[in-house]
């Protein structure tokens, strides 16, 4: 059997400062080393001040993995030597004086398959190591420590995973979680990283450490169970050790066990005090918390009777869950769903694009009333969504330049209609006692019009001239 245990690092957003001072926790908008103070610089003589916000989210985070919340939280010093710690040592959490970091244990249902969270700690970001230098003889390494001291959730999860798919599974419900609750943003470059414990049947624990990115998560687990697997099948023993995830050979490999070795000496950090997390804290904090991505699927569902499988994913993501929220009316509420789900989805499915794109609610909402009134067919909705998502220019406009509106005009259709008439005189006269061939007469007149004759009145236009 394959054991797979995850350990998430995440950058928690939206806040002002970093975890220990005033520094600002943005810190991708600023030159290199200008975001730095004494305190993230641990400068003798400087005192960290905790910064309660980030407290707050990461216990949101705690609460919506389901985990324990503790009475109080502690901190710990993380004691290392490497130039990405300015302060030699890191501010994290430990639950050695009992369950002191921001969740205990919890779990993430995968769908029928619980996955549990072992613990969820709140730590400081180390600063950034810029490797430069145009040739090897002139290799340079350089550190930038805007990133040092801004705040990181790690989210650690017992080896509950048996295949990459399921981690895979896991990390999507998982930055959909996050998202939802407005903490963190998986999609921002640098904001997410893993280590993964791997082990096959009779086989050590191999963990793979600092994989930038959750698509390389998922295939340096499967890049590494294939090795484990060929090793163990030529009787060949896997050793315990440390290996890192080669981005560009996509291949994990070994890293020296040495310099992994490491005591890091942890002791209480004397300079933070304990913090409280009493259940009236608790109890507000679950009042802030956005509405649940089931509980939203639940609504959407039962209210306004939108399909399981369309729902689940409208509620999932966040973006267009926000979407739909805004655009939709007691009456349009089916059709906005529809066009997010089976057109838009496919348009803006990255961040770029969602960021270039010019399209809003006010825009979704027409859109559905229009499809719904029948002022533009299914059809040309389609190209009228792709020039608003160009342009961003209203759907009145959109139609009348691209001219998409339906033949809405019941003289004009009348035309159209009697001269399909008078060329299909066997169609009209089986139409008489069979229901279905009158189908084939409001093809003829979708197929004059180019599709956009209005559906409800070209039925109706035809039933009358025929006389049935
Ligand atoms: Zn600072």
């Amino acid at each position: 059997m394959t054991m797979i245990g995850l350990e998430i690092h995440c950058q928690l957003t939206n806040l002002n400062s970093k975890l220990f001072c005033s520094c600002k926790a943005n810190y991708r908008e600023f030159k290199i080393n200008e975001n730095i103070c004494p305190v993230c610089m641990g400068l003798p003589g400087s005192l960290p001040r905790l910064n309660q916000e980030a407290v707050k989210k990461a216990t949101m985070i705690a609460m919506a993995l389901n985990c324990t919340i503790p009475e109080k939280i502690a901190f710990f010093r993380k004691n290392y030597f490497y130039p990405d710690s300015p302060k030699n040592f890191q501010i994290t959490q430990l639950n050695i004086y009992g369950d002191t970091s921001v969740g205990g244990t919890g779990s993430v249902m995968i769908g029928d398959k619980k996955i549990r969270i072992t613990r969820i700690q709140l730590e400081e970001d180390p600063g950034r190591l810029i490797y430069d230098g145009s040739s090897s003889k002139n290799q340079i390494t350089l550190v930038d420590y805007n990133r040092a001291g801004t705040p990181l959730v790690e989210i650690v999860t017992e080896p509950d995973f048996e295949t990459p798919h399921e981690v895979r599974d896991f990390l999507n419900i998982l930055s959909n979680i996050l998202t939802n609750l407005g903490v963190a943003d998986p999609s921002l470059e640098g904001a997410m990283r893993a280590d993964a414990n791997i082990s096959i049947e009779g086989g050590k624990k191999v963990e793979i450490k600092n994989i930038g990115s959750f698509h390389d998560l998922e295939k340096a687990v499967h890049f590494e169970i294939i090795r484990q697997d060929s090793l163990h099948s030529r009787n060949i023993e896997i050793i315990q050790e440390t290996r890192h995830w080669d981005d560009r050979r996509k291949i994990t490999v070994s890293s020296r066990s040495k310099e992994e070795d490491l005591d890091y000496r942890y002791f209480l950090e004397g300079d933070i005090p304990w913090v409280k997390i009493d259940p009236e804290i608790q109890k507000k904090l679950k009042t802030e918390m956005p509405e649940s991505i089931s509980s939203k699927k639940a609504r959407y569902i039962s209210k306004y009777n939108i399909p399981a499988q369309v729902a689940d994913v409208l509620s999932s993501d966040k973006y267009y869950s926000d979407l739909f929220e805004d655009a939709y009316t007691e009456s349009n509420a089916k059709e906005v769903a529809n066009i997010i789900t089976t057109e838009l989805m496919g348009l803006v499915d990255t961040r770029e694009k969602r960021e270039v794109s010019k399209f809003t609610s006010v825009h979704l909402r027409d859109l559905a009333d229009a499809i719904q009134s029948g002022k533009v067919s299914r059809n040309s909705s389609k190209n009228a969504l792709h020039e608003i998502l160009k342009s961003g220019k209203d759907l009145s406009t959109v139609i009348s330049e691209l001219d998409l509106g339906n033949v809405s005009d019941e003289s004009e259709l009348s035309r159209i209609i009697a001269q399909i008439i008078s060329e299909e005189p066997q169609a009209v006269e089986q139409s008489k006692s069979n229901s279905q061939t009158i189908n084939y007469l409001v093809g003829k007149v979708m197929q004059k019009t180019k599709g956009k004759a209005d559906p409800v009145l070209t039925l109706d236009i035809l039933k009358k001239q025929i006389g049935i």
